[in-house]
């Protein structure tokens, strides 16, 4: 079965924009943004979706949302705010069976969330 968009992303058969890496979480700019900074941060293990996680996710998952602050850090937002978001399954438009954390920034983005 062919690997998923971002797991070749992960491992460098897609080209992606790198903002932030460590040893399980890459972060990079998403190819259509929706805001002035768009990036997208991802485990480098394929985990599908948060229905699928189980306990022995959890370093990983702890490991993913440590890395916000340092990508907002590095992207000179954590400071000025930024919202993230993650779309779990079709009704929330997961269009990328791969968990992944999008980090919106740049404006005001406004109380909706939608
Ligand atoms: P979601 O709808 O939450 O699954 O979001 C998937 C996101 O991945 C969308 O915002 C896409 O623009 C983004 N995306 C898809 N392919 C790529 C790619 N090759 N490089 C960067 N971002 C991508």
């Amino acid at each position: 079965m062919e690997k998923c968009i971002f797991d070749q992303i992960v491992e460098g058969k897609i080209p992606s924009k790198k903002v932030w890496e460590s040893d399980s979480v890459l972060a990079f700019w998403d190819i259509s943004p929706v805001a002035p900074i768009h990036v997208l941060i991802i485990p480098k293990k394929h985990l599908q979706d948060l229905n699928s996680v189980t306990q022995n996710d959890k370093e990983i998952l702890g490991d993913l949302m440590l890395a916000v602050p340092e990508v907002a850090k590095k992207l000179g937002v954590k400071d000025s705010g930024y919202r993230i978001i993650i779309n779990n399954g079709e009704h929330a438009g997961q269009l990328v069976p791969h968990i992944h954390i999008h980090l919106l920034a740049g404006k005001n983005l406004g109380p909706k969330i939608i």
